[in-house]
């Protein structure tokens, strides 16, 4: 999933592995059932689902996809290890929510995002091993 962040590619995995589990990325699922969701993280499929158009259709930012690709990493993570422990307490969302956006600030602000050409040489030390 290729995403711009400040004008840079940035490219996410489109499967993530958490703990035994893969999980299937799926970008831009229409969510027809529900106009309000943004992303989603479906355990029964092992599925994260992420939206590239808000509920009146406008393109969703880079960084908000950013945020929302992490949003719903941290709810597979939460149901994996933890048995859902932070998302199902009192204020489980705003707690996934809070460490989303300030995870996506902290990882691009410090370089620990991989961006464009740092990607590409990733891949090349990825196939090398393959
Ligand atoms: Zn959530």
């Amino acid at each position: 999933m290729n995403i711009d962040v400040r004008g840079q590619n940035l490219s996410l995995p489109d499967s993530l592995r958490i703990g035994v589990h893969d999980f299937k990325v799926v970008d831009n699922h229409p969510f027809r059932e529900r106009s309000d969701l943004s992303g989603q993280c479906d355990h029964g499929t092992r599925e994260i689902r992420i939206r590239r158009l808000d509920s009146g259709g406008c393109v969703v930012s880079g960084t908000n996809l950013l945020v929302t690709y992490l949003h719903e990493l941290l709810h597979a993570i939460d149901r994996v290890y933890g048995d859902g422990t932070v998302t199902d307490g009192d204020k489980g969302e705003l707690a996934i929510s809070c460490l989303s956006e300030g995870l996506a600030q902290v990882l691009i602000d410090n370089g620990m995002m991989v961006i464009g050409e740092q990607r590409a040489v990733v891949d090349q030390i990825e196939k090398g091993k393959a």
